[in-house]
């Protein structure tokens, strides 16, 4: 069962919203709740900003998540809060969480590019390439919650862009799941298994709020991914990708649907449900695909006569850090046919009401004015 959505809105962590979170942001929150969890430094990023996890129960049952690895990447630690106030609440079943399950969160593994709104650290490195060699601290810092808390489950939390839709349909790829792969032939071992069936029951859950806009994530394996790299440990581990839902571009309502997906996997597991699940229905998921525009201009030969008559004009904001906020800034990635492609927000030249709303719209006058 879902929350009520004003069950949700009670215990939504309202001081922390946007795309723009940094560790400053959630100090307030780290501050409200440490008297009733745990709340420590788990390692320094590499200018020296703290990396902190909670935890929360005292079950047996293991369950490690951490967000924002990818610094702009901010949408699931705003859920994790949310859980977090969830599993402070007292709301039906909450006990049986905490009593079965110790949970460690780990909100902001990469303050550094969180605070510059970058995917890499501060020197530049994809901690999500770096599980083997760990030579950045906050790829230790990870390692070491991993190897002292020996987690029975792995969430490793993300966002994914704007581009993803599920299957050959025109829906985004709001929620993408991984049960990620252990090995080059992407066998199906009895710890991948358990990725799959709680990816499985997750999916029942948020496909009755966003039908058709769960996506299965591309498995090959890359051994120097965490994922992939606990997995190879044999510890279940699913990677989450929020994405994007309609005129969501502050990410609140994935934030939403993320919470409830981790909800899920959480009563799935303290109820002791996950063997009764089936892991084959993981592959009906259909895989994700690359075909979103942010805006897409069709007949644009119209507006820019150099192109094709037909072609069409692809566009991707570009998310830049500006004065604490994130402005969109739209940028033309691809001109032609086009074919295939959808855009969350689609100008037909040809109609004259798009046409005029085109027009009347200053962001595109300067990137238009190039054709
Ligand atoms: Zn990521």
């Amino acid at each position: 069962m879902t929350l009520e959505q004003s069950e949700y809105l009670a215990i939504k962590e309202k001081s922390v919203l946007g795309r723009y979170v940094v560790n400053k942001n959630i100090e307030g929150f780290l501050e409200k709740i440490k008297g009733k969890f745990e709340v420590k430094m788990v390692g320094k990023s590499v200018l020296g900003l703290p990396i902190r996890s909670i935890v929360i129960g005292t079950g047996p049952i293991k369950i490690l998540m951490w967000s924002q690895m990818h610094g702009n990447e901010s949408t699931t630690t705003k859920a994790v809060l949310d859980l977090i106030n969830y599993l402070d609440s007292d709301l039906p079943k909450t006990q049986t969480i905490l009593k079965s399950c110790t949970i460690t969160i780990i909100p902001i593994l990469n303050p550094d590019g969180a605070a510059a709104y970058t995917r890499v650290n501060a020197n530049a490195v994809d901690l999500n390439r770096d599980a083997q060699q760990r030579t950045q601290p906050e790829s230790r810092a990870l390692r070491n919650v991993f190897d002292g808390f020996q987690p029975d489950y792995c969430f490793n939390l993300h966002d994914q862009r704007t581009i993803f839709n599920v299957g050959d349909a025109s829906k985004p790829a709001t929620i993408s799941f991984l049960a990620p792969a252990h090995d080059e032939i992407r066998s199906v071992s009895p710890t991948r298994s358990v990725s799959m069936k709680l990816i499985v029951a997750m999916n029942m859950m948020v496909q009755k709020q966003i039908p058709g806009q769960v996506g299965r994530y591309d498995d090959t394996f890359n051994a120097n991914c965490v994922g992939d790299a606990f997995q190879m440990t044999d510890t279940p581990t699913v990677l989450f990708e929020a994405g994007h839902y309609a005129d969501d571009y502050d990410r609140e309502r994935t934030r939403e649907y993320i919470f409830q997906a981790l909800r899920t996997a959480l009563h799935v597991i303290s109820d002791d449900k996950v063997s009764e699940v089936n892991p084959s229905d993981y592959f009906l998921i259909p895989e994700n695909q690359k075909r979103y525009y942010d805006i897409l201009i069709r007949n644009a030969h119209i507006i820019a006569p150099s192109l094709k008559k037909g072609d069409a004009i692809g566009i991707l904001y570009v998310e830049t850090l500006n004065c604490g906020a994130i402005d969109f800034v739209p940028k033309i990635d691809k001109t032609g046919s086009l074919d295939g492609y959808y855009g969350h927000k689609t100008y037909n030249c040809l109609i004259d009401s798009e046409l005029k709303a085109l027009k009347g719209h200053s962001t595109f006058a300067k990137l238009l004015s190039t054709f």
